[in-house]
């Protein structure tokens, strides 16, 4: 049976449809388009998760009891599908997707009741502190100091890659609190405010010419120990957790919208009919129903094994991700006139080629995740 079309699933989809056509609002709808980064304005995404929230449907991914929206996993594929052919914004991962699960996995009732109704309503914007110069795929080698003194931790050292860091009231980050043993042994994972004495942001410009990252410098910064989440040198397992969560994404959606922005531009500009254009663009479709149908076998619980599946989507969504930038790429190239009223696969095409070169390098690198892949699949058949 397929679980988009029972009864059920079709009239939430009309649900969903209806709801996006009366408050998705043509400025957002044309944000959205015109984004050249997968992590969209933060105007747009806390003017979009507003109008969610009033609604219920900031939060797809969590339980009701923190506010969720309560849904299934077929309701949440159908809203991600929805969505993204709408170009309703994306909402900022950080605090919703990745910090919200690991407080209510690991957080105190305290940490809890203060911190996830801010996350929910769009008020605090986090950032992850996790990347240092020297520290990236080897996460684990990471240094930056945390001593304790008091009630508080002391920290010293600077994260790096810190993506919306400037416009974000909360990181949450991880320090070094013991230099002895396994690397893995002596991190702590902290909760702080950006606003605290000692923080410096600097931003760094992406080779398309934006401030989307940045390093974070921390000079004798004070985090009170109440802004710990697990235990001390435990935090990298709250950081595990995490990271299933930030690798665990659906492609397919985003992707198509992507795919008919491209092609829509290449109808309108007459690229299409380019001998071998039609071809490409078939080529990618077809790549984006592979995704989809991986995505949707795993709905059903079936499909490739949860210990390789996220890692997989990774390598095949980004790559066709790049993949579709470049055909727009090429269309740009062609076209001669003013950007600005140019169809919108076409006015963004260069930054967001530009950007989206990090695809393959943000949330565990592809050849990370290869190497995951291989470690799941040699794990698989030794079991
Ligand atoms: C757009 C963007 C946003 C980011 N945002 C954040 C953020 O908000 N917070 C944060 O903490 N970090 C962030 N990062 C950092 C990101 O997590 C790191 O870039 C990533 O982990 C890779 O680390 P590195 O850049 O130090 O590269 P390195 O680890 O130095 O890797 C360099 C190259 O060597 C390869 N390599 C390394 N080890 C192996 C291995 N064992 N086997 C095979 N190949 C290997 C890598 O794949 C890569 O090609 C962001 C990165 C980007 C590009």
């Amino acid at each position: 049976m397929d679980l988009l079309t029972t009864a059920e699933a079709l009239a939430f989809r009309d649900e969903v449809r209806t709801f996006l056509a009366e408050r998705l609002t043509p400025e957002l709808r044309r944000a959205a388009r015109r984004a050249t980064s997968v992590f969209h304005p933060p105007e747009v995404t806390r003017a979009w998760q507003r109008i969610l929230h009033e609604r219920g449907w900031a939060a797809p991914d969590w339980p009701v009891e923190h506010g969720g929206a309560g849904w299934s996993d077929v309701q949440r594929y159908i809203w991600a599908e929805e969505s993204a052919a709408a170009h309703a914004p994306s909402l900022a991962p950080q605090g919703l997707k990745m910090v919200a699960p690991v407080i209510m996995h690991y957080g105190s009732d305290e940490q809890k009741a203060t911190l996830l109704p801010r996350i929910l309503s769009g008020e605090d914007l986090w950032c992850q502190g996790y990347s240092e110069p020297g520290a990236g795929s080897d996460l684990a080698s990471l240094r930056m100091r945390a001593v304790r003194d008091g009630d508080d931790y002391v920290l010293n050292g600077s994260k790096i890659w810190t993506t919306h860091a400037q416009f974000a009231q909360r990181m949450f980050c991880l320090v070094r609190t013991n230099a002895e043993g396994r690397p893995q042994t002596g991190i702590t994972f902290l909760l702080l405010e950006m606003a605290l004495p000692g923080i410096t942001v600097a931003p760094i410009p992406t080779l398309a010419g934006e401030h989307e990252f940045n390093q974070v410098f921390f000079d004798d910064v004070r985090v009170p120990v109440s802004g710990r989440l697990g235990a001390e040198n435990d935090g990298w397992t709250v950081a595990k957790h995490l990271l299933t969560f930030e690798r665990g994404g659906r492609y397919a959606p985003a992707l198509a919208a992507h795919l008919a922005s491209v092609r829509e531009a290449a109808e309108a500009t007459g690229w299409l009919e380019l001998p071998g254009n039609g071809e490409r663009l078939a080529r990618e479709a077809i790549a984006v129903e592979g995704l989809r149908a991986i995505e949707l076998a795993a709905l059903a619980g079936r499909g490739p094994a949860d210990a390789v599946r996220p890692s997989m989507l990774k390598v095949l969504g980004t790559e066709a991700s790049q993949r579709i930038d470049l055909l727009a790429l090429e269309l740009a190239a062609d076209w001669q006139g003013d950007l600005d009223n140019a169809p919108d696969a076409i006015a963004v095409a260069m930054p967001r080629y530009l950007n989206n070169r990090a695809g393959s390098i943000y949330a565990g690198s592809n050849e990370i995740q290869r190497d995951l892949i291989a470690r799941g699949v040699v794990d698989q058949a030794a079991a």
